[in-house]
């Protein structure tokens, strides 16, 4: 059977790559988790969602490019993003996650500074339009880039937030640093097949990591995003936001588009704020990937979509 390992080690075979993207049946999948591959796409996703009460974190799909002018495109789509977000008056229920690796950060030479000249102008379009971003976390080689360029950025915006992996064992360290007034953090469990001089391999150990750094997020004075679909973590979440005092203003859960739905209206029926993460965009290859990864019913869904009309 397929272990995530195999699965993101063949998500880098460039064969893999032109099988899965150009074979049309695949377009029925990737739909579930992508809102679409254009701004209107992703918009009417974000209409939708807004219809029931779930807050939206829009990525234009891309990572891992290759030179400046491909990490200034991914800028100005960020810019143009935001331009389309302005006229629907969301505020803060509309906010971007951007991944730095598509603004430069891994060019070999200054990627760091590269990737926060770029993004900086995006952060301050989210700012002028009443919103804010996050920095989305890619593998452990990445952690202490983006972390700079956080600090960084928060030097004027605060509430640019930044993700932890649980998986990571420095991420209880990060997290009590970044657990401080204004500081934005969405914990996840990692989504990156990593070894293990630096983090658990063991799911039981990854919760029980993810608890341990949810606890010393919920009791800092920052805003804790929940970033988790595990109905256990998302139970102890409540439970701590409860012991802290917290009001239902002071953190959120966040799943990804596509993905417990239904969960994620009756939370926020309930008066738990919720963000779904809505991807869209042509380049959604190894983000469909990483889904997959996380669970083998998803495989066996898009290996029955090729063989079906569906
Ligand atoms: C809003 C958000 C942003 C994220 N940002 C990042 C990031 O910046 N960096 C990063 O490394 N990772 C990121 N992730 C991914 C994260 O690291 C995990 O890989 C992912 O969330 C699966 O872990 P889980 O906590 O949902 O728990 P799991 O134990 O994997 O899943 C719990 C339950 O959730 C459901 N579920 C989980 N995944 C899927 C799926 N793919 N398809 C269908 N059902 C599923 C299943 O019912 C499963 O039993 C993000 C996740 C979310 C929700």
């Amino acid at each position: 059977m397929f272990t995530s390992k195999a699965l993101l080690a063949a998500s880098r075979r460039p064969g893999l790559r032109r099988f899965v993207t150009g074979n049309p049946a695949t377009r029925h999948v990737v739909d579930r988790f992508v809102a679409g591959e254009t701004l209107a796409d992703a918009l009417a996703a974000v209409r939708a969602l807004h219809a029931d009460g779930i807050d939206v974190t829009l990525d234009h799909l891309g990572e891992d490019i290759t030179d400046r002018a491909e990490a200034e495109r991914t800028r100005d789509a960020y810019l143009t993003l935001l331009q389309g977000l302005a006229p629907l008056g969301l505020g803060r229920g509309a906010e971007v996650s951007v991944k730095l690796s598509a603004f430069g950060q891994a060019l070999p030479e200054g990627g760091t500074d590269l990737a926060l000249e770029l993004v900086r102008p995006v952060v301050e379009a989210a700012s002028a339009i009443g919103t804010t971003l996050t920095l989305d976390m890619e593998d452990h080689r990445t952690v202490d880039s983006t972390l700079a360029v956080l600090a960084d950025l928060r030097k004027e915006h605060p509430d640019t937030g930044a993700v932890l992996q649980a998986a990571l064992f420095r991420t209880e360290d990060d997290a009590k640093a970044l657990a401080v007034t204004g500081s934005r953090v969405r914990l996840v469990k990692g989504a990156y097949d990593e070894p293990p001089t630096v983090a658990h391999q063991k799911k039981k150990d990854v919760d029980a990591a993810y608890a341990r750094c949810l606890e010393i997020l919920m009791a800092g004075p920052g805003y804790p995003m929940v970033g988790s679909h595990d109905p256990e973590l998302i139970r102890l979440a409540h439970e701590l936001a409860a012991q802290n005092s917290r009001a239902a203003d002071s953190w959120e859960v966040q799943m990804l588009y596509g993905i417990r739905p239904d969960e994620q209206r009756r939370l926020a029926a309930a008066g738990t704020r919720v963000r779904a993460y809505v991807p869209y965009g042509i380049d959604w290859y190894a983000y469909f990937m990483r889904r997959l990864a996380e669970r083998p019913a998803n495989v066996r869904f898009f290996l029955r979509s090729l063989v079906t009309k569906s």
